[in-house]
Parts: structure tokens; C-alpha cells; sequence
């Protein structure tokens, strides 16, 4: 199903094509300008191995930056280790939020998503439902095998991944039933050590202005010539003026910090919600397919349920019928909406069962199944079931 239009419209989506397709294409075709269209078949193989690979170049790139940061801290902050408004306690606190870093990143990258093979599949069908509204029982084509709810087959990864979230590049590793736990670990150390890491840095521009008794400085103003007291805006100009790697460090970390907080956040409201990111790009297209007028609902109803039914008044609202009738929902594809009649309500004919529509107008109107309520969401989350 992919995507929605609205995420691929939207800023996000926008951001994330340009990224990913736009950009690339611009660097393949000035690689092709400056060396010549010999050189083009090397330049292809590279974008098919960055955009269509399992390959950890993204995972390098965030070992490199994580660990060039911590050298630049070490070479730049440690010196100021105690400082005036930074205890000794933190000469140990750091190295535990390092290694802390390092190991949930590591965890994250090597542990198992949640495959599914042929051995594991019946257990894997039998943990959750379909709920035929954005899940249906289909085979997997690269599998052949029957696709369990809440499944999805990763291209990257070449394996079908339960309860799969997505497929992170950062990492390298699908996430889904077994590993969202040690994602959600990998997300907060990252948040954790970026905004330590402003933190200590902050109080080192404040030890360093109160070593330089900067509340107490004087400048004099080129234009008038008089003498007036710093404003703290021209301190902090100053004192990143003299320590400019030590400032562009901590504004990185801070920076970097909120961007991955932000998708922190998303990640525990998907899982508050009883969902998951892939999950979330179908409910998103469902909303489309209902606003579009194109989802119908089918409630069975059973022989005797409707004799019962037909006793009574014809034209009662739906709403009265439904309480009385077995609440399994069903998406009638468009092309079967010629059963329904003006009225919104057909009698499309089963086998043991007659079944009532009715036009869903709203997202509401619709369940989750997956979502156990909070305790239950973060607890399948943090302590998933064994596959
Ligand atoms: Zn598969
Ligand atoms: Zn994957």
C-alpha cells in the first residue's frame, strides 16, 4: 500500500523524495556530465546499491558521527572537567552514557526483527487477527507463504518481518515484533547523550564566563565611543568566539537531539495508539479510501437474526439493527457497491448469511483491533510474545 498522499504531499514526504530520489539523481547526472556516460553504468550500480540494497552506509555515517563528537568532546569540554557549575560526578557519568550509547545501537543492528520462516509461520498467524480492514490473509509472493497480520514483507532485508514497524537505514535492520523494544532503547541513549552532551556543554560557557568574570565586563562602543556593560547576548557571542568548536558541538548536539526526540515521540504515540509506523501509512489510506466515499461496511447477519429482523420495521436505522446482529466487519470492494441500493442498505446474498451495508463516513467508525489499550500496547511493545 506504501505511503498515503497525504504523507507523500506533505513537507515530510516532499523532504523525504527529495532526499531520496530528487538528490540522487541530480548527483548521478552531474557524475555522468563530469566523467562521461562510460562511467554511468558504475554510477547506476552505486544508486541501486544505496536505494535498493541492504548496505550500512547510513549506519557508518552515524558510527562517524557519534564517535567523531565524542573525540571532539574529549579533546574540547574534558579540560573543563570539574568546572565551577559541573560536579565531579560527571567525570563518570559520561563514560556509562557513551557505552550505554554504543550498546543500544549495536543491540538494535543485530538483533532479530521478528522473521518469519517456515517454521515459525502458523505461530506467527495465530498471534493476531485480520482484521480485513488493513490486513487480509495473502501470501507473500517472495516468501509463498501465507503473510501473517500485521506482517510485511521487507525488500531490504529479503524476509518477512512480523509486526514489522519499518526498515531503518540508521541501523541497518528491519524493526518489528522482537527488536521495537531495543529501537525504542536506541532512540532514547541517542536523545539522551545529545542533550547530556548540550547540557555540559552549556555549564562549561557558564564556568568559563564566571573564570572570566564576564557578569562584570565592559565594552566600548565603536559608534559612540562610550563605555557600557556586555549584555549577555554579547557574551555568549564572545564566548562562543573563543571556543567555536566546543559551540558548534553543543548547537549539533542540541539540534540533533530534537529531530530524533521528535521521532521519539512519534514512535510512543504509534505504540500508545496500538499500532505501528507501516501500520499507520494504512490507516492513513484508509481515511482517503473513506473520505472518497469508497468503504462499506457488512455486518452478517444470521438466518434466524433475520427473521427476527424482517418481523420488524424495514426502514429502521441501521444503528438499531446493528447491536443485534454479530459485529464482524467487511470491506466490499467498489466494483461490489452495485448491491447496496439508494438507501444505503442491500441485501447481498452469502451462503448462510445475509449481510446489511452501510457507507462508513468516518475514521471513527472504525476499530483498531491491535490497539490493548495503554498498559497492554506498551506492554506487547517492551515484552513482546515469543515467535
Ligand atoms: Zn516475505
Ligand atoms: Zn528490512
Amino acid at each position: 500500500m506504501g505511503p498515503s498522499s497525504r504523507f507523500r504531499n506533505g513537507p515530510i514526504g516532499k523532504l523525504n523524495h527529495f532526499l531520496t530520489i530528487t538528490l540522487i539523481e541530480w548527483i548521478g547526472n552531474f557524475y555522468r556530465r563530469v566523467c562521461g556516460n562510460r562511467s554511468s553504468a558504475t554510477c547506476d550500480r552505486l544508486c541501486v546499491y544505496f536505494m535498493e540494497e541492504k548496505n550500512p552506509v547510513l549506519l557508518i555515517v552515524y558510527l562517524t558521527l557519534l564517535t567523531g563528537s565524542i573525540l571532539l568532546f574529549f579533546l574540547t569540554a574534558w579540560p573543563h572537567f570539574p568546572g565551577h557549575y559541573l560536579s565531579q560526578v560527571h567525570m563518570y557519568l559520561v563514560p556509562i552514557v557513551i557505552f550505554f550509547t554504543y550498546a543500544s545501537f549495536f543491540t538494535a543492528c543485530m538483533s532479530d526483527p521478528g522473521q518469519i520462516t517456515r517454521e515459525n509461520v502458523i505461530k506467527a498467524c495465530k498471534m493476531f487477527d485480520y482484521d480485513f480492514l488493513i490486513f487480509e490473509p495473502r501470501e507473500c509472493k517472495t516468501c509463498l507463504f501465507l503473510k501473517p497480520a500485521r506482517s510485511k514483507h521487507c525488500s531490504l532485508c529479503k524476509m518477512c518481518v512480523a509486526k514489522c514497524d519499518h526498515h531503518c537505514s540508521w541501523i541497518n535492520n528491519c524493526v518489528g515484533l522482537k527488536n521495537h523494544r531495543y529501537f525504542l532503547l536506541f532512540l532514547y541513549a541517542t536523545v539522551q547523550i545529545c542533550f547530556y552532551g548540550a547540557y555540559l556543554i552549556y555549564y562549561i560557557f557558564w564556568g568559563i564566563a564566571k573564570k572570566m568574570n564576564l557578569s562584570d565586563a565592559w565594552i566600548t562602543s565603536i559608534q559612540t565611543g562610550i563605555r557600557v556593560r556586555i549584555s549577555t547576548y554579547q557574551a555568549a557571542l564572545f564566548l562562543i568566539h573563543q571556543e567555536r568548536v566546543l559551540g558548534a558541538l553543543g548547537i549539533f548536539a542540541l539540534l540533533v537531539g530534537l529531530v530524533i526526540f521528535i521521532f521519539f515521540c512519534y514512535q510512543l504515540s504509534l505504540v500508545y495508539n496500538g499500532t505501528t509506523a507501516n501500520e499507520a501509512f494504512k490507516w492513513e489510506e484508509l481515511e482517503e479510501i473513506i473520505i472518497s466515499g469508497e468503504l462499506w461496511v457488512f455486518e452478517k447477519d444470521t438466518e434466524e437474526e433475520s427473521k427476527k429482523r424482517k418481523k420488524k420495521n424495514k426502514s429502521k436505522e441501521i444503528s438499531e439493527v446493528k447491536g443485534k446482529t454479530t459485529a464482524v466487519y467487511w470491506i466490499q470492494p467498489a466494483k461490489r457497491r452495485k448491491n447496496v441500493s439508494s438507501e444505503g442498505e442491500s441485501e447481498a446474498i452469502g451462503e448462510n448469511s445475509k449481510q446489511i451495508g452501510r457507507q462508513v463516513k468516518s475514521i471513527s467508525e472504525v476499530r483498531n483491533i491491535y490497539d490493548k489499550g495503554l498498559w497492554g500496547n506498551f506492554k506487547e511493545a517492551l515484552s513482546p510474545p515469543s515467535l
